[in-house]
């Protein structure tokens, strides 16, 4: 058996791991926490989210997750009124009546997940002793868990790595030898990639989140973790720390990205070097040629990512190294090395990379050097659109599969749209 592996050796050092990083701490423009339940009841079918928050919290749940008003949906907001926040009600009591009326009446649930927020934080209602005392009376048909999305607390996709963290500590301990790839997916993301790692005879492989939040993967110091998405450091943490070990690798975004991360994984399985290549190569293959006509488009273009979804650092290295776009800079929330370690190697070194936010400060940046497409959250495209500066929302990233050989197409079309809708609009 061969560990060498024949994929183009990266850079694991140089690029922008060694730059100095520009660090802010002023005003944040970020969606809180909360937004991860949009993707996460998605992909998790037996469980629900109850926000314990205020009518802004559920305005924000509805209007982001719009698309749910014509089914069920899983997830809802106990809204704490006037009454509890002026402390003049027994909040405890009211949220153990609304859990144990909203389970009743959907008796699919498995997990219920009480979110926090804002207000409930403020009157430092303690989730955590809720969650404790209704699991005393429902478990084992429901396990209920709690967690964070306030925006005191977390940015946008900081939600979903608290959800995850939570989970943690239930997962049964072993010490069998497994690939456990760690972030939602969407699930036909999840088939693409069985596919793959079976065709390598790499197994078992289990997914966290799985599609249903109790069907909880086993973990242990056999446990090596692949990881999906750059944002669930602390949940990588909490797996480390359960005995499990990270392959590290850059993200599986684009075709390049991909195989790179299934080499990862393949090098940890020792899987034959001739076989790796007869298997991805022509996956590989397949996503430049889609890829091909977006290169085209895109080769040259200048983009600025402000900091939002913490998907930045990957994503900026596909565009760069798959398409040819220039990076003026690229922002991320939190600079996590162990998240993205491998990844800034491979971004050029002429990148200004920052950390967190000053908004107006980094406003004026992008006015200065005026990119031809910025990556930013809703509230900061309308004002740059004004500019004459064509944007993209970094909420698309996180509700679309963009994930693997077949999506990389699909993730590129993603930036060219509002370059092409630009160039119509100037003619
Ligand atoms: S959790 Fe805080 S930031 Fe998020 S919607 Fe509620 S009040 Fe607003």
């Amino acid at each position: 058996m061969s560990t060498a592996l024949p994929v183009v050796a990266l850079p694991t050092t140089g690029g922008c791991a060694d730059v100095p990083v520009l660090k802010e701490r002023g005003q944040r423009e970020v969606f809180c926490g909360l937004t991860g339940i949009v993707w996460l009841h998605r992909r998790l079918q037996d469980a629900f989210f109850l926000v314990v928050g205020s009518r802004t919290c559920a305005h924000l749940i509805q209007s982001a997750a719009g698309v749910m008003i014509f089914a069920e949906p899983r997830f809802g907001t106990a809204i704490l009124t006037d009454r509890d926040l002026a402390g003049m009600a027994d909040a405890n009591e009211e949220l153990d009546r609304v859990c144990t009326t909203l389970l009743e009446r959907r008796p699919e649930i498995s997990t219920l997940f009480l979110v926090g927020s804002c207000p409930s934080e403020v009157i430092k209602l303690d989730l955590a002793k809720a969650a404790e005392r209704l699991n005393a009376r429902l478990l084992p048909r429901v396990r209920v868990l709690n967690y964070s999305g306030s925006g005191i607390e977390t940015t946008f996709t900081q939600g979903e790595d608290n959800a995850l963290k939570a989970m943690v500590p239930y997962l049964p301990a072993s010490d069998e030898r497994q690939l456990l790839v760690v972030g939602c997916v969407a699930d036909v993301v999840e088939d693409q990639f069985r596919r793959y790692f079976e065709a390598l005879g790499i197994g078992p492989v289990r997914f966290f989140p799985a599609r249903r939040a109790a069907d909880l993967p086993p973990v242990g110091p056999g446990t090596r973790l692949l990881l999906a998405q750059p944002f669930n450091g602390e949940t990588v943490r909490a797996l480390q720390a359960r005995g499990a070990q990270l392959l590290p690798s850059p993200y599986p975004f684009g075709g390049e990205g991909t195989t790179q991360w299934l080499a990862a994984a393949a090098a940890a399985w020792n899987v034959n070097a001739e076989h790796f290549r007869q298997v991805t190569a022509p996956l590989q293959a397949r996503a430049e040629r889609g890829l091909s006509r977006y290169r085209e488009r895109l080769a040259g273009k200048r983009l600025f990512f402000m900091p939002d979804s913490q998907l930045e650092i990957p994503l900026a290295r596909f565009l760069h190294r798959e398409l040819g776009m220039q990076l003026t800079e690229v922002g991320t929330p939190y600079l996590d090395r162990t998240m993205v370690g491998a990844e800034l190697p491979l971004l050029p070194e002429t990148t200004v990379l920052s950390e967190g936010q000053d908004v107006e400060k980094q406003l004026d940046r992008v006015r200065a050097v005026h990119p031809d497409l910025v990556v930013c959250g809703l509230g900061l495209a309308n004002p740059l659109e004004r500019d004459g500066i064509a944007t993209k929302w970094s909420i698309e990233l996180v509700f679309t599969p963009i994930h693997g050989y077949d999506q990389a197409a699909d993730l590129a079309e993603i930036f060219a749209r509002p370059l092409e809708r630009r160039e119509r609009l100037a003619v």
